[in-house]
């Protein structure tokens, strides 16, 4: 069985109450940080461990509190980002809605490192009953000494706020979240500077993702270096996955960091396989934001290893024959999933979610979504295929925040391995608008 740090108890029953959470041994790291450990020696413990954002963006964690910004008589903030939106990904909604007590004592570890004395999470707002549970357990804690003023004795003082999200995808880039919470439209703000810097209300902030503090109880009892021994290379500790589409075990999974795709996909232990009496087509490892890729280079990498379940194994060989971990969004295609439809069904996505602050984003991702609606619909012409390649190019490190990329890969990556799909679509226009139509030709 693989090491669990996050889902060890996330079954015991009335884990999501404090004395439940608290009989597991729930609150002992916070104990022990605020009264035996400076917040630099915790800084120091989350920068040891090596853990990295678990959103997508995978920037070790501890470096980033160690960018926090400290002038005198400023306040500063951590916010965790729990507006999970990114499409395959249901990974933070498992765990919030299962421990939260888990995320509560990691926000306490956390604040106090970084010397907040308010802190957000800022909640998807569709996800309103897990607000409901996640002020219930604040309640809980706050009543039992762990938040609030004078927290055990220490003369640390902390208030933690749960706020509801603004409604859109965009809202999950940290800066435009911090918009949100300041009460705005949720439009990203431009980069540097970083919110270490200048973040909410303009004071130094720190934006962490649900499952990145989520760690941190483990790791301040445990130690950094148990928990860098978990994992593989720069890709320290475990990693919850969000599995789902063609496969015959849908669910969150929770993996030692360096596992092969092939045991992840394949075991009875996870995935359990694609679904009976089918094959793999393709995989999107890390959410709808990264690049696809075809069943021949799902498996190995560019210089034939087993391709692993790590930052590094997954996006080798860069984008021409890699993907990304992302936010662990681990969506499966079987021959019978349409590459073209797929990707059309994600360019409307990103169109729809894009705030419109940018050109390149605002106009590209509904130019990419036009083009590709009219490939799927029967109207393609070949300098269509290009002219996605093309318009792809132009959005790609051209915006303000990352949404642009996000729409901008999986076109470019599905034209690079499916081409011939693409343009069966344009030749065979009535076939292949036929509803449940798919390329049955040689895969790439
Ligand atoms: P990023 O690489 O720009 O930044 C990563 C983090 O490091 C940020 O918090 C940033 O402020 C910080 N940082 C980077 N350089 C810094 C510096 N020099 N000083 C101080 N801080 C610095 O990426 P991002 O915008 O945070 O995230 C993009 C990722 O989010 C995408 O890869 C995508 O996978 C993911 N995503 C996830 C979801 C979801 O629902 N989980 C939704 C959309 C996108
Ligand atoms: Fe808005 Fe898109 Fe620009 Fe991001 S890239 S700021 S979503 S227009």
């Amino acid at each position: 069985m693989a090491k669990k740090i996050l889902t060890e108890y996330i079954n015991v029953p009335g884990i999501e109450t404090f004395d439940a959470y608290r009989k597991q041994g729930g609150y002992t790291a916070a104990e022990k940080a605020l009264k035996t450990m400076t917040p630099d020696e915790v800084v120091e413990e989350a920068k040891k461990s090596g853990v990295r954002g678990r959103g997508g963006a995978g920037f070790p964690m501890g470096m980033k509190w160690g960018f926090l910004a400290k002038p005198e008589g400023v306040p500063r903030y951590l916010v965790c980002n729990a507006d999970e939106s990114e499409p395959g990904t249901f990974k933070d909604h498992y765990l919030m809605k299962s421990i939260p007590h888990l995320l509560i004592e990691g926000m306490i570890i956390g604040s106090y490192a970084l010397g907040a004395k308010k802190s957000f999470i800022y909640v998807r707002g569709e996800l309103m009953y897990v607000i409901h549970i996640l002020e219930k357990a604040i309640a809980e804690a706050t009543a039992q000494g762990f938040l609030g003023k004078n927290i055990l004795g220490t003369g640390y003082d902390l208030e933690l706020v749960v706020q509801p999200g603004g409604g859109a995808y965009i809202c999950g880039e940290e800066t435009a979240l911090l918009e949100s919470l300041e009460g705005k439209r949720g439009n990203p703000r431009n980069k540097p500077p970083f919110p270490a810097v200048k973040g909410l209300y303009q004071s130094p902030t720190v934006v962490n993702n649900v499952e990145s503090i989520a760690n941190m109880p483990w790791i301040i009892n445990n130690g950094s270096d148990a928990y860098a021994a978990i994992g593989i290379g720069r890709s320290t500790g475990t990693k919850l996955i969000s599995a789902s589409g063609h496969i015959q075990k849908p669910g969150v999974y929770e993996i030692e960091l360096g596992v092969s795709v092939e045991e992840f996909l394949n075991s009875d232990e996870y995935c359990g396989g694609v679904r009976k009496g089918h094959h793999l087509k393709a995989l999107v490892a890390g959410g709808s934001s990264v690049p696809i890729l075809p069943a021949n280079l799902i498996m190995k990498t560019a210089n034939g290893e087993d391709r692993l379940m790590s930052y590094e194994s997954l996006s080798d060989g860069g984008f021409a024959t890699g993907t990304m971990l992302g936010s662990g969004g681990f969506i499966v295609f079987d021959e019978t999933a349409c590459i073209v439809r797929n990707t059309w069904n994600f360019a409307r996505f990103y169109h729809h979610e894009s705030c419109g602050q940018c050109s390149p984003c605002r106009e590209g991702t509904g130019w990419m979504e036009k083009v590709l609606h009219r490939i799927e619909h029967g109207h393609g012409s070949m300098h269509d295929v290009d002219l996605l390649v093309d318009i792809s190019k132009k959005i790609e490190g051209n915006t303000i925040c990352p949404l642009g990329d996000a729409a901008a890969w999986p076109v470019a990556s599905a034209i690079r391995h499916f081409r011939d799909e693409f343009i069966w679509h344009i030749t065979n226009p009535y076939e292949a608008s036929q509803p449940g139509a798919v390329y049955q030709g040689e895969m790439a």
